[in-house]
């Protein structure tokens, strides 16, 4: 599979179809790192009818998209503080089904602190097993309430918007995507031009323009650049975005049309208004 395409559902079917031992599939809900968005209902649909857990990394997925683990049969949902939450890291959610339940029973694996049937009974008296961050909960609090003023389903769809925006800006600007295919709601990754070495334009539009994006990883390192729209953004973070990438670009000698991204942002996220 290539960086930035969604993970095949043929192929999770056909490898528990080959293994019917297979304990559990794992899965990113919103890969970060490749800008991709898993189908993960679909997978969900497989895992449902086998006595594999489906496990979801959903980091930048839970406050970015609906993710109705118990309608769609996901057995276990992960998140933490520091993405969608908008909060400082420190803090880890985890969410189970009954099937997982069920199989924490069997599970004996060595562990002490990390003790989630622990955890539970605790949970029902309302403490936890061990201090928790206590200053981030209360932090948590704020947030979620912050959430819901807006609305879960105002949240998501501001993010949907700003995603869409962000992708239009790249596309007007003639750049390609990195996830055209299915790309994540969290984070919009593009190829920077050749000539241009996305490295340095990163550094130079944090340290001169005051706009900061993240590069790539591994093989991708340099090639492309990627535009957060995740938690605490707005409508014209996005017209920020695509004219510090104009800019850099420009200053790169890369030609592109000033204002061509920046005119595709404003059309959608217009919408909002
Ligand atoms: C951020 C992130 C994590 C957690 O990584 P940290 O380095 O602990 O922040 C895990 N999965 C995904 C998909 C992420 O985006």
């Amino acid at each position: 599979m290539e960086w930035g395409q969604a993970v095949a559902v043929d192929a999770v079917a056909e490898a528990l179809k080959n293994n019917p031992d297979i304990a559990g599939v794992f899965v990113q809900g919103s890969e970060t790192s490749t800008t991709v968005a898993h189908p993960i209902q679909q997978i969900s649909e497989l895992t449902k009818k086998t006595d594999a857990l489906l496990v979801v990394d959903g980091i930048t997925a839970v406050g970015v998209y609906p993710m109705p683990m118990d309608d769609w049969g996901i057995d276990i949902m992960i998140t933490g503080s520091q993405k969608a939450l908008m909060l400082p890291p420190g803090l880890a959610f985890i969410a189970l089904s009954e099937k997982a339940w069920k199989r924490s029973e069997t599970n004996d694996i060595p562990h002490f602190y990390f003790d989630l049937k622990k955890e539970r009974k605790n949970l029902k008296d309302s403490t936890s097993a061990y201090t928790p961050a206590a200053s981030l909960i209360i932090g948590l609090r704020v947030v979620l309430k912050m959430m819901l003023e807006e609305g879960l389903d105002n949240v998501y769809k501001r993010h949907d918007i700003l995603a869409r925006a962000a992708r239009a800006g790249v596309q007007a600007l003639g750049l390609k995507l990195l996830a055209p295919d299915s790309p994540a709601n969290s984070v919009t990754g593009l190829f920077v031009p050749e000539s241009v070495d996305g490295g340095k334009l990163v550094k130079n539009l944090r340290e001169n323009y005051g706009v900061t994006f993240a590069g790539g990883q591994d093989h991708l390192k340099g090639k492309i650049i990627r535009i957060a729209h995740l938690g605490y953004f707005d409508s014209f973070d996005m017209v920020v975005a695509l004219a510090a990438i104009e800019m850099g670009l420009l200053k790169f000698g890369y030609d592109v049309q000033m204002g061509a991204g920046v005119a595709a942002v404003e059309k959608i996220v217009n919408e909002r208004y």
